[in-house]
């Protein structure tokens, strides 16, 4: 059987894969081994599509966020900024990134379940837009330190609307039990927001809220939507304070093999939509701006990672073992929950794909693969392993385990291929080293 090629970006020419118009091949040789591919195009056809589908059906002033931690390097901030997108930051790190980029601070969102005093401060200090505030002791330190910068901080506050996207269902303990946001059942929603409506430096802007990941239905969002409305309505009802921004979060599916379904995520955020008019109609609210919060979706199908075969074992009655040049180092999502990847031989994309095998990383680790029950032409040492999908949670996840350098990132824009990152050196690893 020949290997599908699940994206329209990923096909064979002559026996070889070409992505993003681009020969695979020819970039291996080029720029080494394990390489990270990104379709620079792909990025931004996706950013325009949330930048329109937003404005359609949520109305003016209703806008997507890129949830960086998804991909983080300078390079994306810079693409970011160009295609007028906002983004989520979870960290002093990603800030920092995304300022030395030019990435305009005051279109940021500083997310994060225990921000600390310092990252208060540094986060103030450079103008961020919004703090999505997650805990009683953030919204103080907030406050404190927007008051000695003689600034009032505007804020959101993470609500869990007690959600389950996998079944659908409004979950009494499941969701509620989160290191995440302030529940509304348990009444810490409430709470929280009458204590942010009285602090001096702090301007409550709205709410946030984020279910979860790969959801490829648009029925757990239209749930969501219904009860941040139907909170908003309350708090209005009980302080006379009404949102201006709810944030609805991120989590749009998408298609890493042949049996996941494909999202129809402009269908999605419509559905949403709907539910969010008719919601507001019902409670007597007016319709806040709506951000959406999309991190995978706009990067995940736009990366791909090739790596160089090595050791090849077969071990009879058990099963194949076919090693690459990077891993859990460059992927950690399969060691971390079992992710699951289509892949391909890059040098002889249309062999017969007849051989099972275990894909497995260099490290000294036996928990370090990259999929299991793989089908693949058998490979030989020297081949190119060809893994989709991996432009989410890959490099910004990638380690220096086992001093092992992390890859370089070339952009593919119109077919032509640019360096955004360049390879770790050893040298970059013991540059902290005393
Ligand atoms: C991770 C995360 C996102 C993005 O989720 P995706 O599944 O990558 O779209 C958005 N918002 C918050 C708060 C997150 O933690």
């Amino acid at each position: 059987m020949k290997h599908g090629f699940l994206h329209s970006n990923i096909e064979e020419r002559d026996g070889r894969l070409f992505f993003a118009g681009a020969d695979t091949v020819g970039l291996a040789e080029k720029y080494g081994t394990p390489l990270m591919l990104l379709d620079e195009d792909r990025i931004r056809a996706r950013c325009r599509m949330y930048r329109r589908a937003a404005e359609k059906y949520f109305g003016e002033g209703s806008k997507p966020l890129y949830a960086s931690k998804a991909l983080s390097f300078r390079g994306i901030y810079r693409i970011m900024a160009e295609e007028g997108m906002s983004a989520d930051i979870v960290s002093p790190g990603e800030l920092y990134t995304a300022a030395s980029a030019g990435f305009p601070m005051e279109n940021a969102y500083f997310h994060g379940n225990n921000k600390s005093d310092a990252d208060v401060e540094y986060a103030v200090k450079n103008g961020i837009g919004y703090f999505v505030v997650d805990s009683v002791e953030e919204l103080s330190a907030v406050d404190r330190i927007a008051g000695e910068a003689g600034i009032r901080q505007r804020i959101l506050l993470r609500i869990t609307p007690g959600i389950d996207p996998h079944t659908h269902e409004k979950i009494n303990t499941g969701r509620v039990d989160s290191k995440f946001g302030f529940a509304i059942e348990t009444g810490a929603a409430e709470r929280i927001t009458g204590e942010a409506l009285s602090k001096k430096n702090v301007e409550l802007c709205g709410f946030h809220c984020h279910i979860g990941s790969q959801i490829f239905d648009a029925a757990p969002f239209m749930l969501a939507a219904e009860l941040m409305i139907r909170f908003i309505a309350d708090i209005k009802e009980k302080t006379g304070y009404e949102a201006e921004i709810l944030n609805l979060g991120g989590g749009f599916g998408v298609r890493y093999v042949e049996d996941d379904p494909k999202a129809d995520i402009e269908a999605m955020i419509e559905a949403s939509a709907n539910t969010v008019k008719r919601a507001c109609r019902e409670c007597g609210v007016r319709m806040p701006r709506i951000l959406l919060e999309p991190g995978r979706s706009i990067v995940a199908d736009a990366g791909m990672t090739l790596y160089t075969v090595g050791t090849v074992k077969e071990i009879p009655g058990f099963r194949n073992y076919v090693s690459v040049d990077g891993g859990m180092t460059d992927n950690p999502r399969y060691t971390l929950y079992g992710a699951r990847y289509t892949m391909a031989v890059a040098n002889r994309a249309d062999a017969e794909a007849d051989f099972e095998c275990t894909v497995c990383g260099r490290c000294c680790e036996s928990g370090d693969l990259l999929g299991e029950r793989i089908m693949l032409p058998r490979p030989e040492r020297g081949d190119l392993l060809a893994v989709f999908v991996t432009g989410a949670y890959n490099y910004s996840m990638a380690s220096n385990y086992n001093r092992v350098c992390r890859p370089p990132v070339v952009m593919i824009r119109d077919g032509k291929d640019t360096l955004a990152v360049r390879r770790e050196s050893f040298s970059d690893m013991t540059a902290c080293d005393i």
